[in-house]
């Protein structure tokens, strides 16, 4: 089916809230086939509304929304959607039932407006709300369908995957499959240019390239009447691009490279600890954000001044005197003191210029030393990042990410 998915939510347009839903909407409809048309997105306007479901249901076979079934006088799009499709509301005693038990369940007494919320549009299919209080429902007219899901992000997955997934799934007989190929180390246009020729010949699977700061993903995606006619398609593709940027590849799937370096990190049972200058934290706080990281996480020092670089991790005053806090010295020392404090399997260093101010025409902004050792193994690096602040700490970040997992696969395997 084509379907396109309408957000309802002032605070959408006014910037307070992304909206995810249409995001992870999309990511699962592909999966089970169907053709994502259009994202929209709107306030809480009973007109615009109208005029946004008519304009979408004459392109799409089903309009999905999300967000405005609560009890509130903004909250109109049930109403709304039955207006459009030419339905009556109708009091559902089941959904009343439902809520009764809810709002008990959370121990909040039920006000007079929240029975607004039992009423549906008639003939339609309830979708029973377990994790909040306003149902959902599938509605059916002029051989158009509109599900309304509610706006915040858990109850809606919930709903989806609970009501809704399973009444798709029967409308469909194509089967979608994607693989990732994820890259690290080259640039999105150097990886396209490698893989021209595949890209051109492109039918089935279909292959498309998302760059972020630092790692490059190729999606490819085929279609089938089964899962394994569309896996098979998959194969001979994916193998050849891999063939081709083989020096980049770090992994398949869902995934990034601080997925890929705490799975080495664990596989091989190292222990890491940090000592970091420009980067302020944000290395510790993403390895930590992986659960089971007490396993390998022994500690991270924030050595901002130089004091602290001498006095934490023991870096020479001589040393910082001379060739400054930004140097390969300056890091080569931060990560011997590191190793002396910690005795980590794995301790990595970082000092940089993060701008935007604080460059010289010597050390320009995003001038960046990493250190990394891997039990006997130091590699030093020195990386010219560009952007502003943000990006230039981030690309420290993910190199520093990716300089523990090439280490590690250099050395431990
Ligand atoms: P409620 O009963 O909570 O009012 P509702 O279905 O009326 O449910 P909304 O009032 O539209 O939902 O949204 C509730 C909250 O859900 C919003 O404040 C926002 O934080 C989140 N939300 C809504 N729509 C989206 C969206 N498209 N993506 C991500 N979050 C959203």
């Amino acid at each position: 089916m084509n379907i396109s998915i309408l957000a309802v939510g002032t605070e959408l347009l006014m910037g307070k809230t992304i909206n995810t839903n249409a995001t992870e909407l999309s990511k699962a409809l592909n999966n089970l086939g169907h053709t994502v048309q259009y994202h929209l997105t709107i306030g809480d306007n009973p007109k615009r509304l109208e005029s946004s479901l008519e304009y979408l249901l004459s392109v799409s076979d089903m309009v999905i929304t999300t967000g405005g079934l609560g009890p509130t006088q903004d909250d109109l799009t049930k109403e709304t959607i039955a207006e459009t499709l030419g339905l009556k509301m109708q009091f559902n005693e089941e959904a009343y039932t439902q809520m009764i038990d809810r709002f008990k369940s959370f121990n909040v007494t039920m006000t007079q407006n929240n029975k607004k919320q039992a009423y549906l549009p008639e003939g339609s299919i309830p979708m029973y709300n377990d994790k909040g209080t306003a149902p959902g429902f599938i509605a059916e007219a002029n051989n158009k369908i509109i599900a309304a899901l509610p706006g915040p992000p858990h109850e809606m997955r919930h709903m989806y995957f609970k009501c809704l997934e399973p009444f798709l799934a029967s409308k469909t007989t194509n089967c979608i499959k994607s693989e990732y190929i994820n890259l690290f180390g080259i640039g999105e246009s150097s990886a396209e240019s490698k893989i021209e020729d595949i890209i051109s010949a492109q039918t089935n699977p279909t292959i498309a390239i998302y760059a972020n700061i630092g790692q490059v993903s190729l999606r490819v995606t085929s279609s089938a009447s089964n899962e394994i006619d569309a896996l098979m398609l998959l194969k001979p593709t994916v193998d050849a691009i891999t063939e081709r940027l083989e020096p980049y590849v770090i992994g398949y799937g869902e995934h990034d490279i601080m997925d890929y370096t705490v799975d080495l990190i664990n596989q091989n049972n190292l222990t890491l600890s940090l000592a970091e200058s420009c980067t302020g934290g944000l290395i510790a706080s993403e390895f930590i954000k992986y659960s089971g990281a007490s396993r390998f996480f022994q500690r991270g020092y924030v050595t901002y001044s130089n004091q602290s670089k001498h006095d934490i991790l023991n870096v020479k005053n001589s040393t910082l005197e001379t060739f400054g806090a930004v140097s390969e010295e300056t890091c080569t020392e931060m990560i011997e003191g590191l190793f002396t404090n910690s005795q980590s399997d794995i301790c990595l260093a970082v000092t940089g210029i993060a701008g935007p101010t604080g460059g010289t025409l010597d050390k320009p902004v995003g001038l960046v030393y990493i250190g990394v050792k891997v039990k006997d193994t130091i590699v030093i690096k020195q990386y010219n990042f560009t952007g502003d602040r943000t990006v230039i700490r981030r690309r420290s970040l993910l190199n520093g990410f990716f300089m523990i997992y090439d280490t590690i696969k250099k050395t431990c395997n």
